[in-house]
């Protein structure tokens, strides 16, 4: 049975491993081109978030500012008015008709008020003030009330006593001749009116804009919810972190109301103690690259099965092409055995020898060891053939065979058919002595058969006789006079009266010496 060769060669291992390695790449290729590209897009996108709410908290920090100021100049003339012409008598009349004008000029005013050091309403917007009203009791009253600065002062939104609406209160303190507390001017600045302007931009249905006191009391929201009125925010991040650092900036993060991770922009507004803060969901700032992400997501998906199914077949068509290929080489080395085999005998052939011995000649030759020969031939096998017939005539060329076979045992030794009935028996590295003893041992062996062989007389038994010719190294001369020197002797042999061996000269060119036999047994 020819021995199975190794499924696959070196080459093709290379070349599998490059496929292997060619597949792998182009899915790593894919995948870092589809993370990097997802990567930077989600930036982008959260920079032009970043930007956004920059800007849109910038340009709500001017309309807040503006919006203050505007009331806060109308308060500051009153102020002034009041110091110096009191707010009595005609004084008074005027005074209502300024404030009313004001007030319906300005959008963001809701009322102005003038209340004296003890609290009772002076004059106001309205065109008629409530009896007995007195608001000595608001917080920004008691403030003015118990300190002397005279800037303007904004409050905690609070609930108009004229009609309920909220308001946030602007106001300023009145002094008297000397300095002493003479009463507050009031503004109120609707929360209506900021809320309305906030409704008008564009946000997502998580949006919000808030318009906060420096402390971080809520004012405004949208969405407005009158719970969150005055609740406080200044344990967010805007407050404990970013604005101590900078009076605007942009960030992400989860809302202290809500929870709602945003894009904030926030800002303070000059002058005042104001902020504003605006913000975007995460869920729609990175909606169109969440869109475009699952996407891409898909079409990589997609390619990524594409590329491991081609690289799963180009793997198993190596494969295949692998065990074509081994299958091939074994059939072929099967073939190559088959065509260097005796059919009869599963010995070598003597195509084998052709090839065998001109290499182990050059292997003598340059080792300069000897290689011996023995030349055999089953002695009056015509006779047998003509007695037990053909059949049993191939059986015993087996028998023999399989008993010559048995006497050698060196790898390198080689046993081959060299025609009909006759063998050969090829020992490298084996000298004179060897040679001479393997041959005895052969024809004893043969004979030991003890195959019986009636016209082979006197033993009755089958015999071989054998030559052996024992080329040197150091000897010239072509393989074929070898393999004759050994004929000769193998002749000889014969001559000599069979069922022993005859020994050849150890050169190639000198004829046989004297055939030496082995005892025929008793
Ligand atoms: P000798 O002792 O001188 O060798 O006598 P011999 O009869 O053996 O003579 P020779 O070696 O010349 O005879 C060869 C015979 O071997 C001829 C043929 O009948 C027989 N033979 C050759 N090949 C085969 C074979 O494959 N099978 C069988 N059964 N016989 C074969
Ligand atoms: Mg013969
Ligand atoms: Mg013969």
């Amino acid at each position: 049975m020819a021995q199975a060769l190794p499924l696959q060669t070196a080459a093709q291992r290379r070349t599998r491993l490059l496929a292997l390695v060619l597949v792998s790449v182009l899915v790593c290729a894919l995948l870092g081109l589809d993370l990097w590209h997802s990567w930077t897009a989600r930036r982008q996108a959260l920079g032009n978030a970043q930007d956004n709410a920059l800007n849109l908290a910038r340009s709500l920090a001017e309309h807040a500012g503006s919006s203050v100021e505007q009331a806060d100049t109308v308060l500051a003339d009153l102020v002034e008015r009041v110091q110096a012409d009191g707010a009595e008598g005609p004084q008074r009349d005027r005074l209502r008709r300024l404030m009313q004008a004001a007030t319906a000029t300005h959008a963001a005013i809701h009322g102005l008020f003038i209340y004296g050091p003890d609290g009772s309403w002076r004059v106001s917007s309205n065109d008629v003030d409530p009896p007995a009203a007195n608001n000595a009791d608001r917080e920004y009253f008691l403030y003015h009330q118990s300190h002397t600065g005279v800037a303007a002062r904004l409050g905690k939104v609070i609930a108009s006593r004229s009609d309920g609406t909220l308001v946030i209160p602007l106001s300023r303190r009145l002094n008297g001749p000397n300095g002493e507390f003479a009463g507050v001017a009031l503004a109120t600045l609707e929360v209506a009116y900021f809320n309305d302007f906030y409704k008008r931009f564009d946000l997502d249905p998580l949006g919000v804009i808030s318009l906060t006191l420096d402390d971080g009391t809520l004012l405004v929201r949208r969405p407005f919810e009158p719970r969150l009125v005055n609740t406080s925010i200044g344990k967010g991040p805007i407050f404990t972190s970013l604005l101590p650092e900078s009076d605007s900036g942009a960030q992400m993060f989860p809302s202290v109301v809500d929870g709602v991770t945003r894009m904030y922009g926030y800002e303070k507004v000059k002058a005042y103690p104001l902020v504003v803060i605006c913000g975007q969901s995460e869920q729609s700032v990175l909606a169109a690259w969440y869109a475009n992400l699952w996407r891409t997501a898909g079409f990589v998906g997609l390619l990524l099965m594409v590329t491991l199914l081609f690289g799963t077949l180009l793997l198993r068509q190596l494969r295949q092409t692998a065990q074509t290929e081994a299958d091939l080489r074994n059939a072929h080395a099967a073939l190559e055995k088959l065509a260097m085999q005796d059919g009869l005998t599963g010995l070598g052939n003597r195509r084998q020898l052709e090839l065998a011995l001109p290499h182990e000649m050059g292997r003598a030759r340059r080792s300069q060891r000897p290689l011996g020969l023995i030349m055999l031939d089953i002695d009056h096998f015509k006779r047998y053939n003509d007695r037990y017939g053909h059949p049993a005539g191939d059986q015993c060329i087996r028998s023999v065979g399989q008993a010559v076979l048995g006497c050698v045992n060196r790898p390198g030794d080689l046993v081959v058919r060299y025609g009909g009935e006759e063998l050969l028996v090829l020992l490298p590295e084996s000298d004179l002595a060897g040679t001479r003893r393997v041959a005895e041992q052969i024809v004893e062996g043969v004979r030991g058969l003890a195959i019986p062989h009636l016209d082979n007389e006197p033993v009755a038994v089958v015999t071989v006789s054998a030559g052996v010719a024992v080329w040197l190294g150091s000897d010239t001369g072509r393989p074929q006079a070898v393999v004759e020197a050994a004929d000769s002797a193998l002749y000889e042999a014969k001559r000599g009266g069979r069922n022993r061996i005859a020994i050849a000269p150890t050169s190639d060119v000198t004829p046989p010496r004297t055939a030496s036999s082995t005892a025929p047994p008793a």
